[in-house]
């Protein structure tokens, strides 16, 4: 197959590789009993695919143990155990002798009845062991069926990855010094594979549409993720061609690296902050080396997705203690957790929703399950004693929601009085303007704390009714919309108004177009992927501030987001 492919780009940069296509077949289980002759092939075949699916988990622990350490790869002994299991063999038999099942079914309602057993318990820990069996039980499948079962983790050597969708499970325990650049079928840009890409500074074109079908493993390719393009089995030319691009963007990301110690401040002396977002404490140092002034939203998130139980507040006191001591006093906020919408987490049942967007999701989840925030919070304030840390909570759409949190942290806080344990007593505390809802009462919601950080991923997708991951509908997510323009001016008025201040953490903050109008709104704090740092930067050292604000009063009057781009295009020709 030769060919170019156009999708939606999610984060910059070229790269030149090999396909590794991520694709779990699917397996045909027969409904038909077996013949009383097969009973004993059917149990034989069952026995080679515990066999095969043994040997997989122990290579996978192998390469664990090497690239994760010695503690994280004792998961997989574990998994080898519950593969093992009598009860599971015997029950699986029994299908097949007492009820002339093939191999496959059997191992099917085996696993089925097992996870649903340890679902019900109304205990983390079994929640815990169902989400492993539900694993073991999909690899011991796939192994009896002889078909493969491809996994981030199977990557030896640095590849292209295709895949119909990624979720941040499959991400999570990949190698990601194996990873070239990520294609998928869906997403938006600002979906959570494009979020993490940009994190990881990976080329990531994501919405394709059909593709993963049209390439096979190994075939040379082309990604051009800054102009969504990919090329399969391109030519000895095309290669040429796309290396010196290679180059020249190289050469571009050190001119701009030239930046990182002077101030983002527009030549009348309007001073504003660029700080990152990360998504773990890994990511302070790539922060720093970008010249970040502070950490503008830690998506606590994946801390709570990287393992297969709850972190312990202990866990999360290391992690925040962590980059609030690698900033050096600079400041770090840290939002609470934000699962749901397509954040899942397998040891918390999150039940089925139409609408998870919608859903039981982020504060809305914490506010129901007060444990996980009382953990989550004292382990914050106890980092706070070790750094300037500032907490941020996630979907707030009223008032009282910020007056129950305030109230949970108090309590927290008299908790770690009463301990003795010492603490940040002024933290700061602020919300992610991320609903219509909170931009609309941002007057009555600033009084209730001291920032806002304005989310506009789910702003743009909540105020547009457009879902920020369907690449169906991708043309209609527009942050350039007059409608979220509208209500991030109102929300930064508002701040100011109140003498406080606005920052924000969604993918806008990073764009070059959106800098210009920002920085006139007032904008006074931008938090984005490290690596758009020093181009935001850029951009606010060549401007005038008073040119800004007309140029954001002229903006907010247009009917259109294409008028809106075309307007901000046009300006910014002047800055290259
Ligand atoms: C946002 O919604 O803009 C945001 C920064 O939060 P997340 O992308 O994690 O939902
Ligand atoms: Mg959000």
């Amino acid at each position: 197959m030769f060919g170019k492919f156009k999708g939606i780009s999610a984060s910059q940069g070229i790269a030149i590789g090999r396909a590794f296509i991520l694709k779990h077949e699917k397996i045909c289980i027969s409904d038909e009993v077996i013949s009383e002759i097969n009973i004993g092939k059917e149990i034989e075949r069952f026995y080679k695919g515990r066999e095969r699916a043994e040997f997989q988990l122990q290579e996978l622990r192998q390469k664990a143990e090497i690239s994760l350490g010695k503690n994280n790869a004792e998961i997989f002994e574990g998994h080898i155990e519950i593969l093992l299991d009598n009860s599971i063999e015997d029950d699986v038999k029994s299908l097949i002798e007492n009820r002339r099942f093939s191999a496959e079914k059997a191992i099917k309602q085996v696993i089925n009845e097992n996870v649903t057993v340890m679902e019900d318990l109304d205990n983390p820990y079994m929640r815990e062991r169902a989400a492993d069996i539900k694993d073991i039980g999909q690899r011991l499948l796939y192994a009896t069926a002889n078909v493969e079962l491809t996994s981030l983790a199977d990557l030896n050597e640095k590849m292209v990855v295709f895949a119909a969708d990624l979720t941040p499970s499959d991400t999570a325990q990949m190698d990601k010094s194996k990873i070239l650049g990520f294609i998928t079928e869906t997403g938006g840009v600002t979906s959570h594979v494009a979020i993490m890409a940009q994190s990881m500074e990976i080329p990531a074109v994501v919405g394709t549409g059909r593709i993963v079908d049209q390439v096979k493993n190994s075939d040379m390719v082309i990604l051009d993720a800054s102009m969504g393009e990919i090329i399969i089995n391109p030519t000895d030319e095309q290669i040429t061609e796309y290396k010196d691009k290679m180059h020249l963007l190289e050469l571009s990301l050190l001119e701009l690296a030239k930046l990182k110690n002077l101030p983002a401040e527009t030549i009348d002396g309007r001073r504003v902050e660029l700080c990152a977002n990360i998504g773990s404490d890994q990511e302070v140092d790539n922060a720093l080396k970008h010249g970040a002034e502070g950490i503008g939203l830690y998506r606590t998130e994946f801390l709570f997705m990287d393992k297969p139980q709850m972190p312990t507040e202990e866990e999360q006191f290391r992690a925040y203690r962590k980059v609030a001591e690698e900033m050096t006093g600079k400041a770090v906020i840290i939002r609470t957790m934000d699962i749901g919408g397509d954040k899942d987490l397998s040891y918390l049942k999150i039940p089925f929703e139409q609408n998870p967007f919608l859903g039981w999701r982020a504060i809305r989840m914490c506010l129901d399950s007060p444990d996980i925030l009382y953990v989550q919070l004292r382990a914050i304030l106890r980092a706070s004693h070790y750094g300037k840390i500032r907490i941020m909570y996630p979907m707030i759409i009223s008032v009282s929601e910020i007056r129950a949190l305030n109230e949970i942290l108090n309590n927290v806080k008299q908790t770690l009085r009463d301990d003795g344990i010492p603490f940040d007593e002024n933290i700061a505390t602020g919300i992610m303007i991320e609903t219509p809802a909170s931009a609309i009462i941002a007057k009555q919601l600033i009084k209730e704390v001291d920032f806002f950080s304005i989310g506009t991923n789910d702003l743009t997708q909540y105020t547009l009714a457009v879902d920020r991951g369907n690449e169906r509908i991708a043309k209609l997510y527009q942050p350039f919309h007059p409608a979220v323009l509208s209500l991030i001016s109102q929300v930064i008025q508002a701040s100011h108004e109140a003498g406080k201040w606005t920052g924000m953490c969604g993918e806008l903050a990073g764009n070059e177009q959106a800098a210009l109008l920002l920085a006139g709104m007032g904008l006074d704090e931008f938090s984005m992927t490290p690596s758009s740092i020093g181009k935001i930067k850029k951009i606010i050292r060549m401007s005038r501030y008073s040119d800004l604000t007309a140029l954001s009063e002229k903006v907010l009057d247009l009917s259109n987001s294409e008028e809106v781009i075309a307007v901000l295009n046009d300006v910014l020709k002047k800055y290259r």
